[in-house]
């Protein structure tokens, strides 16, 4: 069989290897013709789709496993995502933070322990961008959900009016859909969660410091001690009130944000609406899809009362940690509690990486940058896959996942086939359900691409990174208010980072035989954007 490999400039030395490889020898040593290997293992199965590396046997086995979880259950599974605003990588006590970074986090510790741990995976580099890529399958250029929406800004055109979102595939798959919490990706009629294919929205639209300008005086006095200025912003501030949506339309004020302390307090309300729910789904005959998207640990934090002091910090931000580590906690104990854990899929993550700017109300992660930026301090995330029954516990991987595969997996799990999606426009999400899975399941995922608005900057491949632009700093730690993105000179940056996983060693064109082939990637990739080019909304 000929395979169409999607790597593009295979070095010269490469191919002989590669053609001293294509006879082998079987046991009984007569020759058969095998396919030789690649270093770009995926493969290019449909023009609008990202390449995936071929994992048959896995996706077979994972099949039969769901359909006889399927039959046992009476439903489909459920699907519970769990999104943390601004977390970083390092703040986990499974990822090396918890208490020796000033707040434990045992029931992250817990699930992790108990389901799969990822160490490779990534998200966009600010919140926009991920929570759009993560319900279309896209990436934020194709789209144009390059980057938050801000009071002021005026967009083209609606984004959402012709993306196919993953509520909605899910709805006409027999599913109830409802996010709960922070949404920040459009707030205006047709763009909110209850618009683009949610039965269900509870939560506040933009996030906590947008919120919170208005009232925080020792933070903002010039807007809460200047009545004049306040009530112009006002007029163009993002929403402060706790929505109640429905498909459909109807939109309930529930009530509105009017101290610090009814910020403090937002995450264990939103907490209960989602508990409740469940409670309340577990009795349907009916699966569901959520998405639970914290309010903290975006900067400003103010510490809920019940948690103030309870970190090892007692600080804020570490104290905001601590109280969603605690709600993560009793949204699986809901599941445990309603008798649905064991057909649930719950997945906890974070957005982007921690807001350095925003230090000491911010994050840690052990890498180089932090959100806004595409080093991998901004993009690589904690992912923990949590499925009693179906997800070995204890497992660990590296293998590549980007947060758009929820995308696919999610579909597979709600057995909506890939052919329910337009074909007019390119897919990046793969489905990596076998991944998440399989006992000892491969990632079919290549290689990871990092934007920047509408600005490809670089993409990993194996444990290489090529980066064709950078985002620099002008001073320590500022990485969105005082940075510029500036392009490489002659060679990529090129790092290996197993080696130099902080970015700061190039490894360059003359020590590494693969950098070309590494480098070609972003070649290919480019290439679907000819084909499909990027939506424009004017942002
Ligand atoms: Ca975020």
């Amino acid at each position: 069989m000929t395979k169409q490999s999607s790597a593009s400039t295979p070095m010269p030395f490469l191919t002989i290897f590669i053609l001293s490889l294509t006879v082998m020898w079987n046991t009984n040593g007569e020759a058969q013709t095998t396919d030789p290997p690649q270093f770009d293992r995926s493969e290019v199965v449909s023009d609008i789709f990202e390449p995936a590396i071929p994992c048959v046997e896995q996706d077979q086995r994972i099949r039969e496993r769901l359909s006889a979880l399927e039959i046992q259950q009476g439903q489909r599974p459920n699907v519970l995502w769990i999104v943390v605003d601004d977390m970083g990588f390092g703040d986990p006590g499974c990822y090396g933070g918890g208490a020796a970074v000033g707040a434990s986090t045992p029931n992250m510790d817990h699930l992790a322990a108990n389901g799969l741990k990822l160490t490779s995976c990534y998200a966009q580099q600010t919140c926009t961008p991920t929570r759009s890529a993560i319900l279309t399958g896209r990436l934020p250029v194709r789209t144009g959900l390059t980057r938050p929406i801000l009071a002021g800004d005026k967009i083209t055109r609606n984004p959402w009016a012709d993306e196919v979102s993953l509520p909605s595939l899910l709805g006409e798959a027999g599913y109830f859909t409802m996010l709960t919490g922070k949404w920040h990706v459009g707030e205006s009629e047709g763009m909110r969660p209850h618009d683009i294919g949610f039965d269900e929205y509870f939560g506040y639209y933009p996030a906590q410091k947008e919120i919170t300008q208005r009232l925080d005086t020792r933070r903002y006095p010039g807007l809460t001690l200047n009545p004049e200025r306040l009530s112009i912003y006002e007029a163009v501030g993002p929403a402060d009130a706790l929505i109640h949506g429905y498909k459909g339309g109807k939109t309930d004020e529930v009530s509105r944000i009017q101290s610090i302390e009814d910020m403090a307090r937002a995450d264990a309300t939103l907490v209960g609406h989602t508990v409740e729910k469940i409670k309340q789904l577990a009795t349907d005959k009916k699966p569901f899809f959520i998405e639970h998207c914290f309010m903290k640990v975006h900067a400003d934090n103010f510490a809920h009362p019940d948690f103030a002091g309870k970190s090892e910090a007692k600080y804020p931000y570490r104290d905001a940690i601590h109280e969603v580590d605690f709600h993560i906690g009793t949204m699986v104990q809901a599941l445990k509690a309603a008798g649905i854990e064991k057909n649930t899929f719950v997945f906890v993550t974070s957005d982007n990486g921690p807001q350095m700017d925003a230090w000491p109300d911010a994050g840690y992660t052990p890498f180089r940058g932090a959100k806004g930026t595409t080093f991998e301090g901004g993009v690589r995330v904690p992912g923990i896959a949590y499925w009693p029954g179906m997800i070995e516990p204890g497992r660990t991987s590296d293998q590549l996942f980007d947060l758009m595969d929820l995308f696919g997996v999610t579909m597979n799990l709600a057995g909506v086939a890939p052919d329910k999606l337009p074909q007019d426009r390119f897919y990046d999400f793969i489905d990596q359900t076998s991944f998440l899975l399989d006992a000892n399941g491969d990632s079919k995922r290549e290689s990871v691409y990092f934007w920047w608005g509408n600005q490809l900057m670089a993409t990993r491949m194996k444990e290489y990174k090529a980066h064709v632009k950078v985002i620099l700093p002008q001073a320590t730690h500022k990485y969105i208010d005082l940075s510029l993105v500036q392009d490489v000179g002659l060679a990529p940056w090129y790092f290996n980072l197993y080696l130099d996983p902080k970015e700061e060693m190039s490894v360059g064109h003359r020590l590494d035989p693969w950098m070309a082939t590494v480098a070609g990637k972003l070649k290919s990739h480019g290439a679907t954007f000819k084909r499909f080019p990027p939506k424009n909304i004017g942002l």
